[in-house]
Parts: structure tokens; sequence; C-alpha cells
């Protein structure tokens, strides 16, 4: 670890990706404290982590089950924000609704230390929605991760103007020391840099397939042959669940909107979401 001051991080949330974010961080050395708001959303998060714990044996390298045991003993799970609140960083992932993160974050603030950082990994809001509401915007700021942490391992760190650039740095520092790659923006982007290249091409390869332009596999072999690129639009769509673009679109322009649609009657209304459901754009085993 390199000498910075974050030494104990909490993570809100413990769904989806704020299990893997406390897993990651407590693999890579941190004592974690998971919140989340009931003993039954605890008992799923148990579960996650044993679930990741599996996971990491079988793709991180280097894993042994001491390592991966010493992660789950500095994980410490809890339904009492104000034990949570007491970290150096606190890290947020609770479900994607502005009005839920505005009112944990002012909760939040009358809890934790003046010093404590604050961070939201909200995809798709600006962290200047939210930080006025903690009371201390220059301890505001964005760490975004990617789904399966461990793999696709970027953290893209965006602040506000108000962003103190010490606590910029300080986090571009931790994400470095949990084993992430730090994506740093000079200024606040909506889909920060990630999903302001992928979204735009995800689209275009749903209104390739969905105008009959080419076929599926033709679309993606396209891509993956004049890019270099492991994998086409289409399979990336599988891998993300066809219901995440199908929201996106759903709140779209009148052309995005037929897309949605589109996703809908042929896909999503017959149970094919993508890889977790065995068929997608493509059929998997
Ligand atoms: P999720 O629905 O899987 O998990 C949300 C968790 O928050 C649940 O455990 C729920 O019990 C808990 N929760 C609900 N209300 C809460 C509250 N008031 N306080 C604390 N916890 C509460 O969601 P997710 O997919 O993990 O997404 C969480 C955040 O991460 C969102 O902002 C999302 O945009 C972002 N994100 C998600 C992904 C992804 O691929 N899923 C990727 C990057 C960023």
């Amino acid at each position: 670890m390199t000498d910075n001051k974050i030494t104990t991080v909490a993570v809100l949330g413990t769904g989806v990706l704020g299990a893997q974010i406390a897993f990651q961080t407590a693999y890579r050395g941190f004592p974690v404290t998971a919140y989340d708001i009931s003993d039954e959303a605890l008992e799923g998060a148990r579960e996650r982590f044993i679930r990741l714990g599996h996971t990491y044996a079988a793709e991180v390298e280097g894993a042994t089950p001491d390592t991966i045991e010493a992660a789950q003993a500095r994980l410490h799970l809890t339904t009492d924000l104000a034990v949570a609140a007491q970290a150096d960083l606190v890290i947020e992932a609770v479900p994607e609704v502005l009005d839920l993160k505005r009112s944990t974050f002012e909760k939040l603030g009358a809890l934790a230390p003046a010093s404590t950082i604050f961070a939201t990994n909200s995809s798709t809001l600006l962290p200047s929605q939210i930080s006025d509401a903690s009371g201390r915007p220059g301890r505001f700021l964005a760490l975004h991760f990617a789904n399966r942490v461990w793999q696709f391992n970027t953290a893209e760190v965006m602040g506000t103007p108000e962003t103190d650039p010490a606590v910029f740095d300080e986090v571009v520092r931790f994400a470095t020391d949990i084993g992430m790659v730090p994506i740093e923006l000079h200024k606040e982007k909506a889909g920060y840099v990630l999903n302001s290249l992928l979204v735009p091409l995800l689209n275009s390869a749903i209104a390739l397939a969905a105008g009959g332009y080419a076929e599926v596999d033709d679309i993606d072999r396209t891509w993956r042959i004049a890019t270099g690129a492991p994998l086409g639009p289409l399979q990336i769509l599988d891998i993300i669940g066809l219901t995440t673009p199908y929201n996106i679109l759903t709140h779209g322009s009148g052309a995005d909107a037929e897309l949605a649609l589109w996703l809908k009657e042929n896909y999503i209304d017959k149970g094919q979401l993508g890889v977790a459901t065995g068929q997608g754009f493509y059929s998997y085993a």
C-alpha cells in the first residue's frame, strides 16, 4: 500500500456492485464496513461474499484459500449507518435513484467525521447533482467501478468544480491501492469515459440488427476483425444483460424508443435477456 490517509473504508449498499467493491477492497488489505438497510439484505451480502470468494479462487491470479479467507475476515456487515460513517472513505452503491442517493448522503454527512471522504458509484448521475446534500462538497466525488471489478478493473474518478484536488488525488491513490486502474476525468461528463464510448457503439449495433441491415454475427465480426477487439457489441450486450440497454433506450428520443420496443418484443418478452438466461443475441449452453 502507498502512503495515504485512507486506511478504513465503508461501502453503502451490498448489491451487485457494492458487494464487489467491498470484497475487492478487503481483498487488497483494507478493513471494510459493508452497510445495507436490513438484516435480510445483509444475509444476501453474506451469500454474495461467499460467491465472490469462489469466483476469485477461480479467476484471480494468486488467489488462495488463505487470501480469500483473510478478505472475508476484513469484511464487517452492519445495518447501522453511524458505524459505516466512521470510515476514512465511504463509497455509496445504493440504487440509482437521485432522491435516495441525496437522502443517504444527507444522513451520512450528519454522522461522519469532517475528514471522511464521500464517493458515489453512480453510473448515470453527476456528482454535482448529489454533492451539496452531503454538506461537504469539497470532500465529495464520483468513483465509478465496472461490473466484475476484479477483471474489468477501471475506476473512473470524477469530481465536481468544488472537489478539493487533494481529495481527488487521494482517491486516485486509493483506487490504485485496491488494484484498479484509475481513470481521471478533468471535468464532469455524463457516462464518464467508458459509457461515453460504449453506449453509442452498443446502440448503433442494436440499430443495425433491428433495422435488418446485417446479421448479428456479421455485425460483431466486423467490429472484431476491423478493430482487433475481442468481443463484438452484441456479445457485450448479452453479457451486460438486455434489460439495461432496454431501460436506457426507453428514456431516449423517438428512434431510441423504437429500438427499445424492438428489444422488448424480440428478446425481453421472450425471457431472452443474454448470457444470464442462456439466450440473447446468441445461445449459451
Ligand atoms: P443493486 O440493486 O444490485 O444493489 C443496491 C443495494 O442497495 C441493495 O443491496 C439494496 O438493499 C441496497 N439499498 C437500498 N436502499 C438503500 C439505502 N437507503 N441505503 C443503503 N443501501 C440501500 O444495485 P447495483 O447494480 O449494485 O447498483 C448500485 C449503484 O452502482 C448504482 O448507482 C449503479 O448505477 C452503480 N453501478 C452499477 C453497475 C452494474 O453493472 N450493476 C456498474 C457500475 C455502477
